[in-house]
């Protein structure tokens, strides 16, 4: 069997390794250069607190490959499980907390409450006003800059084909499959793989598969560097303070996100610009949390182009319309968490027909009306090989 990829995300790049690794012919089509969207824009969050309780299997399948990942690439992308740490300010924040965590932990999560006292010893100077939090020891974080190229790069050694920036022209579907022309060469093969990100839907309208998506851009800071201190990545439970987050990274800077509303980008440009204007209300959201940050310089701000779905989930299926192709797109914000667990779990569909993972809440058909087959049999139908 051999595919097509285009987009070189995280995503892409992850399913191109993964298809590598099942024996699959891969070309990933990447217009700009691997990594280089959505994916080296983000905070590099890697948690499962606060999910879509749907989605933690995909989020466990994840985090363990994040957990193998340094082997499994030959290379540290800096994934490091510090832990997640999540405060409560308010009863309200409480009571969703411990919903949470109870609805999660028959879906394999376990959150420990901790009182003010736990946190005030085991986490200094984090959250002094806060009446609880939870603490999820197995997540924390990855570098972005890093796991995208990391991918690519042991695709390649696998076989796989890597082209970068080459805009893709014409998307054909004809009796044996796919032909794809870029501004660089054309490739064809049996199976298409949607990894677009923010511009997914725009592929998948070609194949009269209709996605709601706008294109967002969340705003993220780094502040000149503290003595190291804060090891779990820190955040908030119920938008209290506005649902900022911030983390240390080894080199002492804090990375800080949430706290401000999401800028506009148009999917023409993809130039996602930080607002300058939205700062200040970002760093007072943030200041409970972490008062040190009063005595910080903001050093760099920064953005990314996100593709934000209707319904706030992913879109990760079989098409309805066109047998061979795939779409995996649109991750609303919190994609790099599952990037691995996405790229193993679609590369299986595509060569199997089948996972246990549940997906069936991220079909594609979801929004077109059209009566949804049950992706497996369609998956058994209609994919290739
Ligand atoms: C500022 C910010 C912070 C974030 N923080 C977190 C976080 O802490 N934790 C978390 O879990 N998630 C986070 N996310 C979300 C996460 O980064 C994304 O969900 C994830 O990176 C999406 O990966 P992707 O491969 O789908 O998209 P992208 O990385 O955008 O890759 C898609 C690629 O497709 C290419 N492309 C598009 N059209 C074509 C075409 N026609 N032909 C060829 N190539 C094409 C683009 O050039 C792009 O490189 C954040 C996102 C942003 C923007």
């Amino acid at each position: 069997m051999d595919a097509i990829v285009l987009g070189g995300g995280l995503m892409g790049a992850a399913s191109a390794f993964f298809l590598a690794r099942r024996g699959i012919r891969v070309t990933l089509i990447e217009r700009n250069r691997v990594g280089t969207g959505a994916t080296i824009a983000s905070f590099g969050n890697i948690r499962r607190s606060g999910r879509y309780l749907p989605q933690l299997p995909l989020a466990s399948r994840s985090l363990q490959l994040w957990g193998q990942a340094a082997n499994l690439l030959g290379r540290d992308v800096e994934f490091r499980a510090t832990g997640h740490l999540r405060f409560a300010f308010t009863e309200k924040a409480v009571n969703e907390m411990r919903t949470f965590a109870k609805a999660a932990k028959p879906w394999g999560l376990d959150l420990e409450e901790l009182e003010p006292r736990d946190f005030k010893t085991r986490f200094p100077g984090l959250g002094s006003t806060a009446v609880a939090a939870s603490f999820s020891p197995q997540d924390g974080s990855g570098n972005p800059r890093l796991i995208a190229p990391a991918f690519a790069d042991a695709a390649r050694r696998l076989g796989a084909t890597i082209v970068e920036e080459a805009g893709v022209g014409a998307i054909t579907k004809k009796a044996a499959g796919f032909e794809v022309t870029t501004s660089k060469s054309r490739h064809a093969a049996q199976v298409l793989l949607n990894a677009a990100g923010a511009w997914g839907a725009r592929i998948a309208e070609q194949f009269g598969e209709s996605v709601p998506i706008v294109a967002k851009g969340p705003q993220l800071g780094v502040t000149e560097p503290l003595s190291h201190r804060i090891s779990p990545v820190v955040g908030v439970w119920g938008h209290d303070y506005g649902g900022g987050y911030l983390r240390q990274v080894e080199r002492g800077n804090i990375v800080f996100g949430g706290g401000a509303e999401r800028t506009d980008v148009s999917l023409e440009t993809g130039y996602a610009k930080a607002d300058p204007a939205r700062l200040p209300r970002q760093l007072l959201s943030l200041l409970p949390i972490l008062p040190a940050l009063a005595n910080l310089t903001v050093i760099r701000t920064w953005s990314g182009c996100e593709g934000y779905v209707g319904d706030g989930l992913p879109v990760m299926s079989p098409s309805a319309t066109t047998p061979g192709l795939f779409h995996a797109f649109g991750f609303c914000g919190h994609g790099f968490q599952l990037g691995p667990g996405v790229g193993d779990v679609m590369a299986e569909m595509i060569a199997t027909g089948k996972t246990d993972t549940p997906l069936d809440d991220f079909r594609v058909e979801r929004f077109s009306g059209r009566q949804g087959s049950d992706w497996r049999s369609h998956t058994q139908n209609g994919a290739v090989g």
